[in-house]
């Protein structure tokens, strides 16, 4: 038995969740919020009840120790030395990483080089990754990317119509994100399947405020809708997701802004936020359609036959499907999103139970006996899976 932690820090906050390994138990989590702002806020679950301290917490190397001293206080662990292994989320691996990496000096700098393509993301990871390595320089960390997953598709797949130079000098090619997740409810759904993984064609759509699609073919990624950037593919929460680029520069003239200024709505004004003009909360949203507000049921309409269309074109892709999965908070949760995206399916050979599907968060079949197609809802654990990669990867043999 060992205890193994799965980190996700971002440029203010840290969240983590403690597994004791193998039997990935969640033995603690909580996060660090408002990191380097007054009255950062602490919170961790001790004995199913949550606590919260509101202190200043100046850096990521303060929340570290502050998470590590209450640790013991709380007596979740008894000393520091039961932590076997850290697990850190890392956004971007860029061609480099194809799987996960435990972490040395030169791991460490390659995901600072990749900063380049995600330079809000990476260098937050690797701020918690440094801190981490300050107080426990002697536990093995683990690197757990979210591109790593994508990083079997075929280039036809990747590769834009661009002047193939750009690829080979800029390394501008689809990357893909929510690799995490996607592998987790793949593996999943193929022991709810009681089938090899390996033999089965999935569509795993992952639907959050980022949303992505993925089609799984063999365990693999072969094609999925987030691009160079999470921009790229479905209407999101607050994201646009594919348009004509053409609309940059027209959109630059006609509101007198920047490319940066253009790109800062395209990722936190537009998607179901622009379209609706008052929220990017699906909650809120399915709320005011149903009370008749015309601009919350178009941004449920254009949600929901964005994700359909690509369901359509995955399948295509496979030459069929075994298994459309449904995960993240709305995939999860919303009865009427995986209604909308699944009327109209049947020519496929999609056959879906209305009273099955009226559920929340539950892992559960809503395909009728009978569908050759299944339809499953998977609720995602992308921390479980950075915590069985610290395992695979140190090397734990349990006995
Ligand atoms: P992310 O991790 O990308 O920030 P989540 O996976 O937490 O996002 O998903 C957030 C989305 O899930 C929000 O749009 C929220 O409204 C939606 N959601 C959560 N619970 C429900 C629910 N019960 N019904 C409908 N939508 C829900």
């Amino acid at each position: 038995m060992s205890k193994i932690i799965a980190i996700n820090a971002g440029s203010s906050s840290l969240k983590f969740q403690l597994f004791e390994m193998p039997e990935e138990k969640v033995i603690t989590k909580g996060i660090v919020e408002r990191i380097g702002l007054p009255d950062s806020i602490f919170s961790i679950t001790v004995d199913g009840e949550k606590k919260k301290i509101v202190t200043d917490i100046p850096d990521h190397s303060v929340a570290v120790n502050l998470l590590l001293e209450k640790l013991t206080e709380y007596k979740i662990i008894n000393s520091l030395e039961e932590i076997e292994g850290i697990g850190h989320r890392v956004v971007h691996g860029g061609e480099i990483f194809t799987d996960s990496a435990v972490i040395t000096d030169e791991v460490l700098a390659q995901i600072e080089q990749l900063s380049e393509l995600a330079p809000l993301h990476n260098p937050a990871n690797a701020t918690g990754i440094k801190a981490f390595r300050e107080v426990l320089p002697n536990v093995p960390a683990v690197a757990v990317f979210d591109t790593a997953f994508h990083q079997t598709m075929p280039e036809s797949s990747y590769l834009y119509s661009l002047p193939y130079d750009y690829y080979k000098e800029y390394g501008i090619r689809k990357y893909g994100f929510h690799g995490t997740s996607h592998k987790y409810v793949s593996e999943r759904a193929a022991e709810l399947l009681k089938r090899p993984l390996e033999q089965l064609r999935l569509i795993s759509c992952h639907l959050g405020n980022g949303a992505s699609i993925t089609a799984i073919e063999g365990g693999k990624s072969i094609d999925t809708t987030m691009g160079f950037t999470p921009l790229e593919g479905l209407t999101m929460g607050t994201r646009s997701g594919s348009l004509d680029p053409a609309l940059i520069p027209y959109l630059m003239e006609k509101t007198n802004s920047t490319a940066d200024e253009v790109l800062e709505i395209l990722n936190k004004k537009s998607g179901m936020l622009g379209v609706s003009g008052f929220s990017s909360d699906l909650r809120d949203i399915e709320d005011e359609a149903a009370k008749g507000n015309a601009r919350a049921e178009l941004a449920l309409s254009k949600f929901s036959d964005g994700i359909h269309k690509y369901i359509g074109s995955y399948a295509a892709k496979m030459n069929g499907v075994d298994a459309i999965i449904f995960t993240a908070g709305i995939g999860e949760n919303s009865a009427e999103i995986r209604a909308r995206v699944l009327r109209g399916l049947e020519f496929m050979g999609v056959y879906w139970d209305q009273e099955a599907n009226n559920v929340r968060g539950e892992e559960k079949f809503v395909n009728h006996p009978y569908s050759p197609v299944k339809v499953i809802i998977i609720p995602t654990d992308e921390e479980v899976m950075i915590a069985r990669d610290v395992v695979r990867l140190t090397n734990k043999v349990y006995a």
